[in-house]
């Protein structure tokens, strides 16, 4: 994502508004696919002062996923904010969140990286999901089986060697 700061450079205390979108389309992570259909959003502003850009907004995005245990269609949203400084006359900042090529400044390693570190780690359709039966496949949330599933469970596979 490139901001032209051409002109918040030259004009101390001059902002640059900000509100784009960046496409992410589906994203994998730790083994879950996560789908953004939209855009995510970038909103906020970058503003100069005495040789520092200040950068601040906000990042709202939507994704479609599924339950790490059932599998069920699951959707959540992210939303974070940032608040970053980067010093252009010394070229202090952190070259993998930003790039600045003369007036251009890319901030798409930034979004990138707030996108990734708030993906959940784990996604539950509901907390006390029961996720499915390992031997019969059915939704244990919905139905009770007959299965014993004690004797397949690693679990207690490392029990029943011993005896
Ligand atoms: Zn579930
Ligand atoms: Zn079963």
């Amino acid at each position: 994502m490139k901001l032209n700061i051409g002109p918040v450079l030259k004009n101390e205390g001059s902002a640059l508004n900000i509100d784009s979108g960046v496409d992410f389309g589906r994203l994998d992570y730790l083994g879950a696919g996560f789908d953004f259909r939209e855009p995510v959003r970038v909103t906020g502003r970058v503003r100069s002062i005495g040789g520092t850009l200040e950068l601040k907004g906000r990042i709202d995005g939507h994704y479609f996923s599924s339950c790490d245990l059932c599998g069920k269609p699951v959707e959540g949203d992210i939303s974070v904010d940032f608040d970053e400084t980067l010093n252009s006359e010394t070229e202090d900042y952190d070259s993998e969140c930003f790039s600045l090529n003369g007036t251009v400044l890319d901030i798409s390693g930034l979004i990138n990286s707030l996108v990734w570190e708030n993906l959940p780690m784990r996604l539950l359709c509901r907390e006390d999901c029961k996720g499915l039966c390992g031997i019969c496949g059915c939704d244990l949330n919905e139905t009770v089986c007959n299965c014993d599933r004690t004797v397949y469970d690693p679990r207690f596979a490392i029990f029943n060697k011993g005896r």
